[in-house]
């Protein structure tokens, strides 16, 4: 019987394995039984866009964290696929910073081109994993959730692509449970609109902080208030929002800050991250690790050391986004098919996972950083037939906009790249982000 192998989640990382099965099956190759089990009734991962917050429809937590109006942070030649360009999905070059809606169409083409959709089972939460040393099998319960019906499984390999930006930090401040107004994190903010007129506090220095406090202004807040813990994010910000030290408490609407100064607001978004959770793994099977470049004990960033018949994908922070999943899916793959042998001890994969710790501490400066996830893209796909690409040039269109949001925080959308894959050179937008207030794809794409 042929070997069966799980892939939990059908979002960028998901899609990437299937997409590298089926890439490897094209060529002639024999592949294993392949299922994804997806808890949303579509794919997309944090793309398939939901209003909801809380609960789904099933009363299962929502996975998704991404809110109207959202456009890509980074430039799309820093995560263009390799094997499927914007051109070829969109017909054209398009603009370098394109809203959800349009990435989500251009993920979707590239499986909807590949037919993998009928490997998925939607709708359908992973509840456990179990892994039996003496069959050497993964058993997998799995809940239908339109059936509602609980039935298990058995696997050769299971592999975790269930994302790790959807279950959020949320620190408690004195006052918040006497605070005047709305407090809510990041994973449940939908839209800036609803802030519109208010005096909005956002709570943390990262990409969140940054993005829906741009969000908020772009959509009218009246002033927005950053706090940080470390360092302030240190932009050349707007006249109405102000950057002040971490918060220390909450009166009625006013928040005080570590500096004394004190300001009265109406809502607090806290932008305090997310938690790597695995709710359906046990602990010899779960990945325990901080969001960083090198994840803890993941052999090339994806084997398992403890057990490296699973593996994990897009586990590490990120830069690199869609193409960083390719090169790890197609390495997953590889291993799976045979082709590229692991370590057989695990002595030797926990001094690969150390290398590669200690190579991410040697600097905290950012290019490094992103060469060095760069570097770790380079090293996956020498090693499969994922369509080699210059990497380099992605890293130098990340320090490019590195260098654009330092010179305009609200106008670095405005910028465009040249794509690695096919070398075009995007178009500037028709309109500046600060004034694009449809996000449709339809005015995203018109000339
Ligand atoms: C607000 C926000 C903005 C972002 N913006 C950008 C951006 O502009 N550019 C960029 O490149 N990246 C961005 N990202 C990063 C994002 O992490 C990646 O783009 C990408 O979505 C990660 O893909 P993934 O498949 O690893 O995880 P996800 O997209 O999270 O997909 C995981 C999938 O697993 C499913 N799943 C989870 N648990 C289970 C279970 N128990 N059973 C079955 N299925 C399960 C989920 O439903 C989901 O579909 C952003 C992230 C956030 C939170």
């Amino acid at each position: 019987m042929s070997k069966r192998v799980a892939v939990i989640g059908a979002g960028p990382s998901g899609l990437a394995q299937l997409r590298a099965f089926q890439s490897a099956a094209e060529k002639g190759a024999p592949i294993p039984e392949v299922v994804c089990f997806e808890k949303q009734s579509n794919w997309g991962g944090l793309w398939n866009y939901s209003w909801r917050t809380g609960v789904d429809e099933y009363g299962e937590p929502v996975h998704g964290s991404m809110y109207r109006y959202l456009w890509s942070n980074g430039p799309k030649e820093g995560l263009e696929f390799a094997d499927y360009s914007f051109e070829e999905h969109f017909g054209k070059q398009i603009a370098s910073y394109p809203p959800r809606g349009v990435l989500f169409d251009y993920i979707e083409g590239r499986v909807l081109k590949a037919d993998v959709r009928k490997w998925i089972r939607f709708s359908s939460v992973i509840r456990w994993v179990s892994f039996d040393p003496q069959s050497g099998l993964f058993t997998l319960t799995i809940h239908d959730m339109v059936k509602d019906h609980v039935y298990q499984e058995e696997f050769d390999h299971v592999i975790v692509a269930s994302g790790h930006f959807w279950s959020p930090n949320v620190p408690e401040y004195p006052g918040f449970d006497k605070f005047h107004g709305r407090i809510l994190h990041a994973h449940d903010f939908r839209d800036a609109r609803e802030f519109a007129g208010q005096n909005v506090l956002v709570v943390g220095a990262s990409y969140s902080a940054e993005d829906i406090g741009s969000q908020c202004w772009k959509y009218g807040a009246a002033s927005i208030t950053s706090c940080y813990r470390s360092a302030p994010m240190g932009f050349d910000w707007p006249e109405n929002w102000e950057e002040k030290q971490g918060l220390a408490h909450v009166e009625g609407k006013t928040a005080y800050f570590r500096d004394g100064s004190s300001k009265d607001i109406d809502a607090i978004i806290l932008c305090t991250g997310y938690r790597h959770v695995f709710p359906f793994l046990p602990d010899d099977l779960r990945l325990k690790t901080a969001n960083r470049l090198a994840t803890a004990d993941l052999y090339k960033g994806v084997a398992y050391v403890h057990n490296p018949k699973l593996f994990y994908l897009g586990m590490q922070d990120q830069w690199f986004t869609f193409n960083m999943f390719d090169a790890q899916a197609w390495f997953v793959r590889d291993v799976i098919l045979g082709r590229i042998d692991l370590p057989d001890d695990t002595q030797s994969m926990m001094a690969d996972v150390a290398a590669r710790e200690a190579a991410e501490e040697a600097s905290d400066d950012v290019k490094y950083a992103i060469t060095y996830q760069g570097d770790y893209i380079k090293e996956l796909i020498a090693e499969t037939d994922y369509p080699s690409f210059d990497v380099d040039g992605a890293c130098e269109a990340f320090f490019e906009w590195k260098a654009h949001k330092k010179k305009d925080i609200m106008g670095f959308r405005n910028n465009s790249y040249r794509s690695v894959i096919t070398g075009t050179m995007a178009p500037v937008h028709h309109t500046p982000w600060k004034d694009a207030l449809d996000d449709s794809m339809q005015a995203y794409l018109q000339n």
